[in-house]
Protein backbone atom coordinates (compact mmCIF):
# COMPACT_ATOMS: atom_id res chain seq x y z
CA UNK A 1 0.00 0.00 0.00
CA UNK A 2 3.09 2.45 0.84
CA UNK A 3 4.56 1.81 -1.95
CA UNK A 4 0.60 2.54 -4.21
CA UNK A 5 0.96 5.57 -2.36
CA UNK A 6 4.41 6.92 -3.10
CA UNK A 7 3.73 6.15 -6.86
CA UNK A 8 0.13 8.14 -6.44
CA UNK A 9 2.41 11.33 -5.16
CA UNK A 10 4.65 11.16 -8.21
CA UNK A 11 1.90 11.24 -10.49
CA UNK A 12 -0.27 14.28 -8.57
CA UNK A 13 2.88 16.42 -8.63
CA UNK A 14 3.33 15.42 -12.05
CA UNK A 15 -0.05 16.39 -12.31
CA UNK A 16 0.23 19.74 -10.58
CA UNK A 17 3.78 20.82 -12.29
CA UNK A 18 2.03 20.19 -15.69
CA UNK A 19 -1.48 21.21 -14.90
CA UNK A 20 -2.94 18.34 -16.04
CA UNK A 21 -6.55 17.02 -14.65
CA UNK A 22 -7.27 13.55 -15.55
CA UNK A 23 -4.75 10.94 -15.83
CA UNK A 24 -5.94 7.80 -17.96
CA UNK A 25 -2.94 5.90 -18.16
CA UNK A 26 0.57 5.69 -17.22
CA UNK A 27 3.56 3.33 -17.39
CA UNK A 28 5.09 2.28 -14.48
CA UNK A 29 8.40 1.05 -14.66
CA UNK A 30 9.05 -2.01 -11.67
CA UNK A 31 12.61 -3.72 -11.49
CA UNK A 32 12.33 -7.52 -11.25
CA UNK A 33 14.68 -7.16 -8.14
CA UNK A 34 12.27 -4.38 -6.81
CA UNK A 35 10.11 -6.82 -4.53
CA UNK A 36 6.78 -5.47 -6.11
CA UNK A 37 4.60 -8.10 -7.04
CA UNK A 38 2.47 -6.61 -9.75
CA UNK A 39 -1.20 -7.78 -9.64
CA UNK A 40 -0.75 -6.27 -5.87
CA UNK A 41 0.49 -3.23 -7.16
CA UNK A 42 -2.32 -2.65 -9.93
CA UNK A 43 -4.87 -3.21 -6.87
CA UNK A 44 -3.73 -1.47 -4.32
CA UNK A 45 -3.18 1.63 -7.06
CA UNK A 46 -6.84 1.42 -7.71
CA UNK A 47 -7.73 2.00 -4.36
CA UNK A 48 -5.26 4.63 -3.41
CA UNK A 49 -6.25 6.38 -6.85
CA UNK A 50 -10.01 6.44 -6.09
CA UNK A 51 -10.31 10.46 -5.58
CA UNK A 52 -7.42 12.00 -6.77
CA UNK A 53 -6.74 13.14 -10.76
CA UNK A 54 -5.64 9.38 -11.51
CA UNK A 55 -8.87 7.81 -10.62
CA UNK A 56 -9.59 4.79 -12.87
CA UNK A 57 -6.47 4.96 -14.51
CA UNK A 58 -5.38 2.15 -16.32
CA UNK A 59 -1.81 1.43 -14.78
CA UNK A 60 0.93 -0.31 -17.03
CA UNK A 61 3.33 -2.32 -15.49
CA UNK A 62 6.83 -2.51 -17.79
CA UNK A 63 8.84 -5.38 -16.22
CA UNK A 64 12.69 -4.40 -15.93
CA UNK A 65 15.06 -7.58 -15.58
CA UNK A 66 17.40 -7.45 -12.43
CA UNK A 67 21.31 -7.02 -13.33
CA UNK A 68 24.53 -7.63 -11.46
CA UNK A 69 28.33 -7.39 -11.10
CA UNK A 70 30.11 -10.61 -10.63
CA UNK A 71 32.97 -10.13 -9.17
CA UNK A 72 34.55 -13.77 -9.78
CA UNK A 73 33.29 -13.17 -13.63
CA UNK A 74 34.01 -9.73 -13.75
CA UNK A 75 30.81 -9.26 -15.95
CA UNK A 76 27.29 -7.77 -15.70
CA UNK A 77 25.21 -10.77 -15.79
CA UNK A 78 21.35 -11.12 -15.49
CA UNK A 79 19.30 -11.92 -11.74
CA UNK A 80 16.35 -13.14 -11.82
CA UNK A 81 15.95 -13.13 -8.22
CA UNK A 82 18.14 -11.39 -5.05
CA UNK A 83 20.04 -14.02 -3.43
CA UNK A 84 20.68 -15.96 -6.47
CA UNK A 85 23.50 -17.17 -7.71
CA UNK A 86 25.54 -16.07 -10.63
CA UNK A 87 24.41 -17.82 -13.52
CA UNK A 88 27.63 -18.34 -14.85
CA UNK A 89 30.17 -19.32 -12.04
CA UNK A 90 27.27 -20.16 -9.11
CA UNK A 91 29.31 -17.76 -7.29
CA UNK A 92 27.73 -15.56 -4.87
CA UNK A 93 29.83 -12.54 -5.28
CA UNK A 94 27.46 -10.53 -6.84
CA UNK A 95 26.56 -6.35 -6.82
CA UNK A 96 23.19 -5.39 -7.71
CA UNK A 97 23.66 -2.99 -10.60
CA UNK A 98 19.86 -2.70 -11.97
CA UNK A 99 16.47 -3.69 -11.77
CA UNK A 100 15.69 -2.42 -8.21
CA UNK A 101 13.95 0.71 -8.66
CA UNK A 102 10.33 1.52 -9.48
CA UNK A 103 9.61 4.62 -11.49
CA UNK A 104 6.92 6.43 -13.56
CA UNK A 105 7.97 5.98 -17.34
CA UNK A 106 4.90 7.72 -19.00
CA UNK A 107 1.43 9.38 -18.52
CA UNK A 108 -0.98 10.28 -20.72
CA UNK A 109 -3.48 12.66 -19.44
CA UNK A 110 -5.35 15.59 -20.72
ZN1 LIG B 1 30.00 -15.23 -11.93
Amino acid sequence: MALAEEVLQIVQQAARREGLRRVHALWLEIGQLASVEPEAMRFCFEAVARDSVAAGARLEIVATAGRAWCETCAESVALAALGEACPHCGGYRLRVTGGTQMRVQQMEAE
